[in-house]
């Protein structure tokens, strides 16, 4: 698989430290509010990456953790906590908070699909491993004690920028929008591994440390959960790409200088999902959740194919007018689906040219509209509707679309359709072909909706594959010709 690297900046082979094992870390969510769909985006193309190289024969291993404790308002370490900002919006408590959007996170990602990770740490159960860092850290030289709080020193670090060629002072300035200097840090980028010096008085989670008592900074949270489930060797780190500085920045500077080798050679980043204000942000308070879309008549799975259809390194732009146009092509894909039945053999070697073909091609950096593509050319294959059926099937184990379920429905939801139609009198006189009767039934049905260009597509469509319809009273005959 071609994958591309934000570390090294390039589109490169994906390689592993042991052959076919992935160790994977997935940087999860902050639990003081529910998901938006912006960041669903991120975890909708992690869930498809991880399906992808388990297609490819690798065997994951996914690590996530639930940010419980620790992550400021500002990146920065700076700000007000986001789970104390939760706990008080909602007059609960931080631990409720906490469980509450974790469910709800799930019940999200069941929505859309996305397989939950083979580990989810809440960053709260892993203490004692950032105690056991940070300490390493101090002894190594590369933390240092002040005001209470433990720092991370950047200056130690030959290279601390590792993800992009800003200059130091444009990053900066990022880090200090709109948010008072901390006067403790030797060097402007230096950030907090251990807290006991909070300005929040009434910060709830409290624990002992060599230190004092406090809590762990943000970004040792990501390291200590993954060094303690995926190893010190991880292959594969993924995030969305605000994450990349200064969280992911800051993960590698600790982790390194802790394990004294490279720790992580490949970054994933998937690009933001925005609105025409900008970025879609959990902290300006209005967003989109899953639950809304629902409210307003939207499948999940129509969302998670609006965001297949575009390439992950890319901003996608979210309007209504794009999330419909997405669901109008995930329905007409449904019904071509619809219409395969189990007939013939499953031709083993067209299936496996099929599965190639999307290895190479869904395999250049995640292409996840090409694997569209590939589907649509798979309905218009000369080989047996049982061999199509096996090859969206095999696809979509991963795309997770849910389309010969969906497809299973629909034909369900046509038979039906034909048998209330031929109670009422409508008959369709062919050659002994439920795929082209149900087409040939959608016709009828788009025509009783006034739905002429749709009626015309299907028509344009059996005419396609040779077929000719013929209007007749309370029915249709077609004919091969
Ligand atoms: P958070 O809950 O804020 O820690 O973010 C969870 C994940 O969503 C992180 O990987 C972020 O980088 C990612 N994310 C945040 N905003 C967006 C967005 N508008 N589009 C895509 N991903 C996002
Ligand atoms: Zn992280």
């Amino acid at each position: 698989m071609l994958l591309y690297n934000s570390a090294t900046h390039k589109k490169e082979e994906f390689k592993t430290h042991t052959p076919n094992h992935v160790e994977m870390y997935t940087c999860g969510p902050t639990v003081y509010h529910f998901a938006h769909i912006g960041n669903l985006r991120s975890y909708i193309m992690e869930d498809v990456l991880e399906k992808f190289l388990r297609f490819a024969g690798y065997d994951v291993n996914r690590v996530m953790n639930i940010t419980d404790v620790g992550h400021l308002s500002s990146d920065a370490d700076t700000g007000e906590d986001k789970m104390l900002k939760g706990a008080k919006r909602e007059h609960k408590t931080v631990m409720e908070i906490a469980k509450f959007y974790t469910d709800a996170f799930f019940s999200d990602c069941q929505k859309l699909n996305i397989k939950r990770p083979d580990v989810v740490e809440p960053a709260t159960n892993c203490i004692n491993e950032y105690i056991t860092i940070v300490s390493g850290l101090l002894d190594k030289g590369y933390a240092y004690l002040a005001g209470g709080n433990v720092y991370f020193d950047t200056s130690k670090l030959d290279r601390y920028y590792v993800f992009n060629d800003h200059n130091e002072d444009d990053l900066a300035v990022g880090v200090r929008e709109g948010v008072e200097e901390d006067t403790n840090k030797k060097n402007r980028n230096d950030f907090v591994l251990w807290f006991t010096k909070s300005k929040f008085e009434d910060q709830a989670l409290k624990w002992d440390s060599p230190w004092g008592v406090g809590y762990p900074g943000w970004h040792i949270e990501c390291s200590g959960i993954s060094l303690k489930y995926n190893g010190e060797y991880l292959d594969l780190h993924c995030g969305g790409i605000d994450n990349a500085f200064p969280h992911h920045t800051n993960e590698i500077a600790q982790s390194e200088s802790y394990l004294g080798h490279t720790w992580c050679p490949q970054w994933f980043h998937v690009h933001h999902l925005n609105t025409n204000s900008g970025k879609m942000s959990k902290s300006k308070g209005e967003f989109l959740t899953v639950s809304l879309l629902e409210e307003k008549g939207y499948d999940p799975l129509a969302y998670r194919f609006f965001c297949l259809q575009s390439h992950y390194r890319k901003g996608l732009v979210f309007s209504w007018e794009n999330l419909d146009n997405a669901v109008v092509a995930y329905q007409k894909l449904i019904a071509k689906i619809a219409t395969l039945t189990e007939e013939g053999e499953v031709d083993e070697a067209v299936k496996q040219k099929y599965h190639e073909t999307f290895l190479q091609q869904v395999g250049n950096d995640l292409n996840t509209s090409m694997a569209v593509t590939l589907i649509y050319d798979v309905l218009k294959a000369k080989t047996t509707p049982a061999t199509k059926l096996a090859v969206i099937g095999e696809f979509d184990s991963v795309l997770s679309l849910s389309l010969l379920e969906k497809a299973a429905e629909k034909r369900k939801e046509l038979v039906a359709q034909q048998q209330a139609q031929a109670q009422k009198g409508y008959t369709i006189h062919g050659e002994g072909d439920d795929a082209i009767d149900a087409l040939v039934l959608q016709r009828a049905e788009a025509k009783k909706a006034k739905n002429f260009a749709e009626a015309d597509r299907i028509r344009d469509e059996l005419k396609a594959q040779g077929i000719e319809v013929t209007d007749v009273p309370n029915g249709a005959v077609w004919k091969r010709i």
